[in-house]
């Protein structure tokens, strides 16, 4: 562990520090670290109490290649027909509205969203709309012939989830995955000059505790931020409870003992580009200053910030991941009502309908560390 003079956290279980004292890391200003434009705002969107919502996470197929024991049965989850998936324009109808009230960054989820075959002409056609960021997260299965077409259509920033190095456990956990095939697809995202690349990985006692250091020296030597997401309630998740679930106290206590102390990050440093619900913490490796994310859905809420709201692959806008409940807007999209052929007239609909149903944003999860208040659909019906 090579030594640091940068201010320490305090023990688990106290309070993040003051962000006062802070780590010296280059402080990433421009949003995206590609010089994209703002995006044209016209209102602000906000909940009934009284947080701005600016972020959008949209599932583009509730199907996915993968069937990763914490998120999906090994014989799937039943499908929605595919007639029923919103379609590009449906899709680029739908974000417009939301840029015009006030959203400004745009995640594409799933499912596993690269398996949609017209995913590069919908990154092209959302980059067009002048976003101040739009990104994908995937399990970047398919990240080596994909990264660099999606990067010229105008793609940001990508996420690639990874929760091990050891090939026999990545296949034990995703039932379906080639590690080596995502290794090389991490390297495809690098050699396409994306930046500001997450390694998202669930932590999870007795399957990969033993390897929050590895991931993280993989991650820091290619320049990638490596993010530890609490496991949730949700979906095969719940099964996992109580004893695969590890706390982000724990992982604390796991990096200071890999890294040594762990170093508070000023605001600016604190926030690489995105909007997420990660906390960041700092680490030195080989003298040099590094982040880490910790999401903590469970252990720590961050609910009080919630800053979005997920579209479904059929068009249903959810308010929380953690609640079934969902309001349709494919209908106003493919309504016969002929007041409604008009694009101005869909886009006010669809303006008043959102605005309606975030008057009901719940103020938070009910997520316990028994492993209960979860929603009965799975992740990947609702988008990840
Ligand atoms: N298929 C893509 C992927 O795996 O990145 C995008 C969708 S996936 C549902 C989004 C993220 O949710 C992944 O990082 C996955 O590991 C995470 N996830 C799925 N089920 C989870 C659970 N029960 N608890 C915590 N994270 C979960
Ligand atoms: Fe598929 Fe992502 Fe769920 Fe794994 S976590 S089964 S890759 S949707």
């Amino acid at each position: 562990m090579t030594e640091t003079s940068l201010p320490t956290l305090p023990p688990p279980g106290e309070r993040e520090p003051s962000r006062a004292r802070s780590l010296h890391l280059p402080v990433l200003q421009e949003p995206c670290g590609l010089g994209f434009a703002s995006p044209p705002r016209h209102e602000t969107l906000q909940d009934g109490h009284q947080r701005t919502i600016t972020y959008l996470r949209i599932s583009l197929t509730d199907r996915c290649n993968y069937r990763c024991t914490y998120c999906m049965p090994s014989e799937g989850i039943e499908l929605v027909p595919k007639a029923d998936i919103l379609r590009l324009p449906e899709l680029e109808e739908i974000v417009s509205a939301l840029i015009r009230v006030g959203v400004r960054r745009v995640r594409l989820t799933g499912g596993e969203p690269t398996v949609r075959k017209d995913l590069v002409d919908l990154v092209a056609r959302l980059a067009g709309l002048g976003l101040a960021d739009l990104s994908l997260s995937t399990n970047g299965q398919r990240l080596t012939e994909l990264a660099q077409p999606l990067r010229r259509a105008g793609l940001h920033r990508i996420n690639v989830s990874l929760d091990t190095l050891d090939a026999a456990r990545f296949r034990r956990v995703t039932r379906r995955g080639q590690l080596a095939q995502v290794l090389a697809g991490l390297e495809a995202v690098r050699a396409a000059g994306f930046r500001h690349t997450k390694m998202n990985t669930v932590a999870m006692r007795g399957f990969n505790d033993d390897e929050v250091a590895t991931l993280c020296r993989y991650a820091f030597e290619r320049d990638f931020i490596p993010r530890f997401i609490e496991l949730m309630p949700i979906g095969e998740g719940t099964l996992g409870y109580p004893g695969t679930f590890l706390p982000t106290t724990e992982l604390r206590q796991i990096l200071r003992r890999e890294f040594g102390s762990l170093c508070a990050l000023s605001a600016a440093e604190d926030r690489p580009p995105g909007v997420g619900p990660a906390r960041y913490v700092g680490v030195s490796y080989q003298g040099q200053p590094r982040r880490v994310g910790l999401i903590s859905a469970v252990s720590e809420p961050f609910c009080d910030s919630c800053n979005r709201i997920r579209l479904s692959a059929t068009g249903s806008l959810h308010t929380c991941l953690a609640y079934d409940d969902a309001t349709e807007l494919a209908d106003l999209l493919r309504s016969q009502d002929p007041a409604l052929r008009e694009p101005l007239a869909r886009q006010r609909a669809l303006r008043d309908r959102i605005q309606t149903v975030l008057q009901r944003k719940r103020s938070g999860h009910a997520f316990t560390s028994a492993g209960c208040g979860g929603p009965a659909k799975h992740m990947v019906a609702i988008g990840g």
